[in-house]
């Protein structure tokens, strides 16, 4: 920890300087939180806590990473860094050295410190609960338990908790809530459900909640559902605050309808797109959605990277590709790279944006779309880019700043009033 004159302690991770929190300060990342739940569900009297804070805290507006999808918000959020410096590019990639199709939950694919755990090494108390267990280990990487300081669970598995591993035990008993099904509001409701209890007696210095796209993905703003999810998150939001705490709520990406009039999901499958021009499989499309919790998507989103063969007339494709309905960008490696900060061994020869109604998918056959019970909404491309970022103290932003969401950090520590 550097200490400065004035004596302000402070931590240095991933280039970025943080100050130690005065008042247990609590991040939140709602998934899937597109601008316009909150506002639909204040206009219909159901949020007053929200409309409380932003009335009288900070009511931003942040661009999330690309892919905007969770894993890489998730973890850019958790670092104050892009992809191109934790690693973490999507919920799946293509191992090149394995050639295998992987799942990028790993903490072995993480390249940066969390900026809990640099806090955590300098002596903070910090606490993580995440809706889905797959996040839990990359949230979580870096702590170590048995100091007593730490703690990092999932209500997923929140009843599998060890001291060994999450620095916790019979967390139902903590919460006091059975364990919710992952398909579920209540998924994100035990999230913040331990939050609160966390705040009153475990006293973290610093810590972060991560809920789930659940209702984001079924229920537009204004809904039934989402309004009574937004209502739910309300009366969490005017619990933390009452317990004095600096909160800073943002969100991993927004969410689009993508589907027809008639339901069904507008998609382009891009391995037949490619089939069709160089052969059965010579070109490899991934799609970093994917991921096993796939009633939720179908694993259709609206970002995917191709491998292509050799020889292949690169430029040729991606001038086709850009000039397809519903395309909205085509870009080879390097400026995929440069353009949205991500690391070049973990995508393809190009990246593929679809628009705001459409997905992208491999092949039909390969999608089992039957799972999925309500028109597809789903995000991934530059039109689910726009989150909100929410305080519940007035900020001061630097004239001219674009913030994006994984400034949350530096915004709730450095530049609260
Ligand atoms: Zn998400």
């Amino acid at each position: 920890m550097d200490a400065p004159p004035g004596g302000a302690r402070e931590v240095t991770v991933n280039w970025r300087r943080y100050r130690f929190p005065r008042a247990a300060t609590v991040v939140v990342c709602l998934d899937g939180s597109e601008p316009g739940y909150i506002e639909a569900a204040i206009a219909r009297g159901l949020a007053p806590n929200f409309a409380r804070l932003m009335r009288t805290g900070a009511n931003l507006t942040a661009l999330s990473a690309i892919p905007s999808f969770t894993n890489p918000n998730n973890l850019s959020i958790i670092t104050g860094a892009p992809p191109a410096v934790h690693g973490i590019a999507g919920n799946y990639f293509l191992d090149p050295s394995s050639g295998q199709e992987v799942m990028m939950n790993d903490p072995r694919f993480l390249r940066a410190p969390t900026i809990l755990a640099a806090f955590h090494e300098e002596g903070a108390r910090v606490a993580v609960v995440t809706a889905k267990d797959k996040l839990r280990t990359l949230l979580g990487a870096g702590l170590t338990m048995s100091t007593g300081r730490a703690i990092a669970f999932s209500a997923e598995r929140a009843e599998q908790a060890t001291i060994a591993e999450n620095g916790i035990r019979e967390v139902l008993d903590f919460v006091g809530l059975p364990l919710p099904d992952v398909y579920s509001p209540a998924l994100s409701e035990f999230v913040f459900a331990a939050g609160v209890r966390l705040v009153e007696r475990f006293r973290p210095d610093l810590m972060y909640l991560s809920t789930t796209d659940y209702v984001q993905h079924k229920a537009a703003p204004d809904s039934d559902l989402a309004n009574t999810f937004y209502a739910m998150i309300d009366r969490y939001v005017g619990e933390l605050d009452a317990r004095g705490v600096v909160l800073a709520l943002t969100a991993d990406h927004g969410m689009n309808d993508k589907h027809l009039p008639d339901g069904s999901p507008d998609v382009l499958y891009l391995q037949e797109w490619f089939d069709a021009r160089l052969g059965a499989a010579a070109a490899r499309v991934i799609l970093p959605i994917t991921d096993p919790y796939v009633l939720h998507h179908g694993a259709l989103g609206s970002f995917a990277t191709v491998y292509l063969p050799a020889g292949a007339d690169e430029a040729g494709l991606i001038a086709e590709l850009a000039a397809t309905e519903g395309v909205s960008l085509v870009l080879p490696r390097a400026e995929a790279c440069r353009r949205f900060e991500l690391p070049p061994d973990r995508v393809g020869d190009i990246v593929v944006l679809s628009g705001r109604r459409k997905v992208l998918g491999t092949s039909a056959a390969r999608h089992d779309l039957s799972a999925l019970d309500a028109p597809l909404r789903s995000h991934g491309g530059l039109e689910e880019q726009k989150v909100p970022m929410i305080l519940n103290r007035p900020v001061s932003i630097p004239a001219g700043r674009v913030l994006r969401n994984f400034d949350v950090f530096d915004v709730a520590l450095n530049l609260v009033g």
